[in-house]
């Protein structure tokens, strides 16, 4: 069941040696983005027309797995670059496109999607913690942003959403780390993933251009993101189930382990969760269906939970003998993230729930 990676070599020596350092400590942090690009894996999924490897949407999918294999906090900063990358190609701020693509691309540029509020808000739940005013000569915004990650010291820029004064429209920003007015503060004292660069921002009084403005309605532009941002999501728990799984058959005893029908039982379900994810969004049935990408969304948490669950019980007293449990360890506190980044599985229980209730989700 070993998947094909699409990584090379190097790169996954790379991060197999500093996995446990990407999610200990933030020493490595400035490193990685510039690691990254130089495997020119940031184009993956993005048409030639517009500067990408030209290769179907899927294989973005397949490189957060193939990174979340050996670390999630490389995987989940992949994702974070990839997911601005996705904003700006939506833009229809051609001029902006144009001026933030190529060094976002070339992993020359950070790029930060802090649109978890947003994404919480357009779904009834929650304040937006961004305002913004608008006159003759731009924009400002003032407020904050909770959660950010790719935050990298020696520059980014961070993709927004803030509401108008009256509370009847919401527009999206790209909002650069140079603007005056906006505050990067110290990294957040994570329990792991502590190489992301993940930290809150202030804005008091920043000033933007309209050539700042990625779309007028996040309403609009939102919905047109979301398949690639939560299918790239579903790799970051598909990469971590393959490295259960992989440890996990390693340890059984010639395959006669009692566990052996459970690990199988997931090998498959983990198969089928790629076909879906990649077929669906291809062929662009994910982006018509809602409601089938978050269920997919839910289901990537419940593998990655039960493969690293599997792991344990494969691994036994082992798994707790550090230095011996082969990362056994940083897996687990990993899994612990997929449930809460957004769409949360709280978000998305509360979802389903309502749907039973109104017929309709997402
Ligand atoms: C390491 C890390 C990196 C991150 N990086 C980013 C980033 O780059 N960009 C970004 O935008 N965000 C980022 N986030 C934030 C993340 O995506 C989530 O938004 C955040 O973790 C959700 O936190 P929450 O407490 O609001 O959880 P939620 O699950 O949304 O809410 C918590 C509480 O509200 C309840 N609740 C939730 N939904 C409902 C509902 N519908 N009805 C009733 N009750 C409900 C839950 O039961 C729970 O009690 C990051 C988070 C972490 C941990």
């Amino acid at each position: 069941m070993e998947a094909m990676t699409m990584l090379d070599d190097i790169l996954t020596l790379w991060l197999e040696e500093r996995a446990e350092a990407l999610d200990a400590d933030a020493a490595l942090a400035g490193a990685l983005v510039p690691r990254l690009a130089l495997a020119q894996i940031f184009k993956t999924g993005v048409p030639a027309s517009a500067g990408g490897s030209g290769d179907k949407p899927s294989a973005a999918i397949g490189v957060v797995a193939d990174l979340a294999r050996y670390s999630m906090s490389a995987a989940f900063v992949f994702w974070a670059q990839r997911a601005l990358i996705e904003c700006v190609l939506a833009s229809p701020n051609r001029a902006l496109v144009q001026r933030l693509l190529p060094s976002l691309l070339a992993g020359e540029l950070a790029g930060a999607p802090g649109l978890s509020n947003a994404m919480k808000f357009l779904g009834g739940l929650g304040q937006l913690q961004t305002r913004f005013t608008s006159d003759a000569h731009g924009f400002t915004l003032d407020g904050r942003v909770s959660w950010a990650t790719n935050l990298q010291r020696q520059g980014f820029v961070l993709a927004l959403a803030a509401g108008n004064q009256e509370g009847t429209d919401t527009s999206v920003f790209a909002v650069p780390s140079d603007a005056d007015g906006l505050t990067r503060e110290p990294d957040l004292d994570l329990t792991g993933l502590r190489g992301t660069s993940t930290a809150v921002l202030r804005l008091a009084g920043v000033r933007l251009g309209e050539d700042w403005q990625l779309h007028p309605q996040a309403k609009a532009f939102l919905p047109g993101i979301r398949p690639m941002f939560v299918g790239m999501q579903c790799g970051l728990g598909l990469g971590l189930a393959r490295a259960s799984l992989r440890a996990a058959r390693a340890a059984l005893d010639d395959g006669r382990s009692v566990l052996l029908g459970e690990l199988e039982a997931l090998e498959a379900q983990v198969r089928d969760l790629w076909e879906a994810l990649s077929t669906g969004v291809d062929s662009g049935r994910l982006r018509e269906r809602p409601p089938e990408l978050l269920g997919l969304r839910m289901r990537m948490v419940e593998i990655a939970t039960d493969a690293v669950q599997l792991e344990l019980q494969a691994l036994g007293g082992r798994a707790y003998l550090r230095g011996e449990n082969g990362g056994f360890a940083r897996r687990w506190c990993e899994a612990a993230f997929l449930p809460v980044v957004t769409p949360t599985l709280a978000q998305l229980k509360a979802e389903f729930a309502r749907a039973q209730v109104t017929g309709t989700v997402g």
